[in-house]
This record gives C-alpha cells, sequence and structure tokens, in this order.
C-alpha cells in the first residue's frame, strides 16, 4: 500500500483562510504551497483556529496581551490534547511529522514574531481610528499563546517536532520553508 509517512501539521489558516479577523486575508481560500506538499506525498494535519473557537468569525484583531489569559490559554490547550495523542501515536508509528507551520505576526499562531500592545483594552470609541490602533501594535520577537501552549505540550510529552513561522506577507521565504520539510 503507498503511504509516504510524511506529515506536515498546518495552523488552520494556511488551508482555510476563512476563520481569519475579517479584512486580514492575503489570499482567497488556502495557501499556494500546500499545492506543494500535496505534489510531494507529504499528508497534512490542519489544528484548529483558536480565535474563531473562542471568539467567532465576528471577532476584532487581537494582540498578544488581550489574549494572555488563563480562560483562553486552558481552550488552547483542551483543542490541542487530542493532537498531542494523534502526533504521539503517530511518531510512535514511525511516521514522520516533519514539521508545524506557524502564522508569525499571530496572536496566536505566530512563532517568530506575534503582534503585541500594552494600551490595547477598553471600548473601541477610545480608538477614533484604525491608524492609531496599528500605531499602537507593534512585532515583538515571542510565540503567541495558541504556540506557547502547544509547544509546551510537546516538551510534556517529549515530542520533538520543529516549528517554521510563516510570514504570509513575505512569501520569498516559502521555497526555503519548503526545502526544511
Ligand atoms: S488564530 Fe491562528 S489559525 Fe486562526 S486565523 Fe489566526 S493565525 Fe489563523
Amino acid at each position: 500500500m503507498k503511504r509516504k509517512k510524511d506529515i506536515v501539521i498546518v495552523c488552520h489558516c494556511v488551508i482555510n483562510c476563512n476563520s481569519k479577523v475579517e479584512g486580514l486575508s492575503l489570499f482567497e481560500g488556502a495557501l499556494d504551497f500546500i499545492k506543494v506538499l500535496i505534489d510531494k506525498g507529504i499528508g497534512i494535519i490542519q489544528l484548529p483556529c483558536p480565535e474563531l473557537i473562542v471568539y467567532g468569525l465576528k471577532r476584532w484583531g487581537h494582540s498578544k496581551e488581550q489574549l494572555d489569559n488563563s480562560f483562553f490559554r486552558n481552550q488552547c490547550k483542551e483543542m490541542l490534547k487530542p493532537y498531542i495523542i494523534q502526533f504521539e501515536n503517530y511518531i510512535k508509528s514511525g511516521y514522520n511529522l516533519k514539521a508545524i507551520i506557524a502564522i508569525d505576526g499571530s496572536p496566536s499562531c505566530g512563532y517568530n514574531k506575534t503582534c503585541s500592545s500594552s494600551i490595547f483594552n477598553g471600548t473601541l470609541c477610545e480608538y477614533p481610528n484604525s491608524i492609531i490602533e496599528r500605531e499602537n501594535i507593534t512585532m515583538i520577537n515571542e510565540k503567541g499563546i495558541f504556540i506557547e501552549e502547544l509547544s509546551n505540550l510537546l516538551k510534556e510529552n517529549n515530542l520533538d517536532i520543529p516549528f517554521l513561522g510563516l510570514d504570509e506577507e513575505n512569501l520569498e521565504h516559502v521555497p526555503f520553508i519548503l526545502k526544511n520539510l
């Protein structure tokens, strides 16, 4: 039976941009490089979108600090536990979990960077225009909350799967990512 036993894990919106905050998607449905994975015979596991599950489709964009609370962290952990069980089973059974593709810049799914604001809170009318909002947000070299929790769970379960951070605004580095798969 044909089975290459190579798998890549992707954050949800890599193959379904519809989960993103309205207005933030730079593509129509799924990122193009997924076709390369299919051509290479690599299986794909899609992680859940934590913000869609907890906050829904009509949510505003958030900073990491806004999501950094016990409720959101616990929800992330609960969503991830069934995946950790699957990952362990695949690895024990000789499968190659090649990478987890994260979304750099996301307050949840960033790996190399995440968006941060120490003053983002309160009612939206305090932020009269989006320029002011954007100026209050900076990118910092930290993981997002969901990826932090995933990283902790992998460590706790002695699972070693490398992360690759995808910067959707600079897809020139995609060939580098693909070379590592
Ligand atoms: S929370 Fe993660 S999966 Fe959901 S839209 Fe944001 S980056 Fe994508």
